[in-house]
């Protein structure tokens, strides 16, 4: 699957906050971010005013980063969250919220969702006793994600949740035990979205 691979601290830096895309290295003073603030690029401080497209694309690209979807597989989320019932931009969230590799991310077995990714695409993961390799497969109610029985996926995993420390959100939770797993205990919603973000903005640049 085709993806970004360039430098994610610009990301952060041109969406205009932080977005946590290189793990523990996030909550360091090295963190690009912090250090500064302004867009990438030789013209930073020639920039004028946002415009409304602007805005709105902000608003976009901003969620694509910190998901790590690229534009077309980000127009079929939003066409499947257009057709389902409910609020467009709340099914829209919760669908990238359901990807295994930020269900992953989240459970603390992967310091970033690009580690979730790599450690799902070299087998390490497994949903209900099977091996799944799949990064945008969309987990459902009751699945459990266990980490494969092998000591170096044991090792990797424990060292990244020793490391992390990461507060795992409601609607997952994390099964108690030697091995590193975690249940999926409710579909995802507009409150467990873990980054700021006007949903509204994003509905009205797609649907135009
Ligand atoms: Fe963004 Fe993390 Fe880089 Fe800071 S260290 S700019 S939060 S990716």
């Amino acid at each position: 699957m085709a993806r970004y691979t360039g430098p994610v601290c610009r990301l952060c830096r041109r969406d205009g906050m932080k977005l946590f895309l290189k793990g523990t290295r996030c909550d360091t003073p090295k963190c690009a971010f912090e250090r500064r603030e302004a867009p990438p690029g030789v013209q930073q401080y020639r920039r004028g005013k946002q415009t409304d497209y602007g805005l709105h694309l902000r608003e976009k690209q901003k969620v694509k980063h910190y998901y790590g979807v690229l534009e077309r597989q980000f127009r079929r989320y939003y066409q499947r969250s257009e057709r389902a019932k409910g609020n467009t931009g709340d099914v829209l969230m919760g669908l990238l919220e359901r990807r295994l590799d930020n269900v992953v991310h989240r459970l603390g077995f992967g310091q970033s969702r690009a580690q979730a990714r790599q450690l799902i695409n070299h087998g390490h993961i497994s949903i209900n006793g099977h091996r799944m390799d799949v990064t945008s497969y969309l987990v459902r109610v009751g699945d459990v994600i266990r980490v494969r029985n092998k000591a170096n996926s044991l090792d990797l995993v424990r060292a990244n949740q020793s490391e992390a420390q990461r507060e795992v959100p409601d609607f997952l939770s994390v099964i108690e035990g030697d091995m590193p797993e975690g249940r999926v205990v409710r579909f995802p919603e507009a409150t467990d979205v873990s980054i700021p973000v006007e949903t509204q903005l994003i509905v009205e640049l797609c649907s135009r």
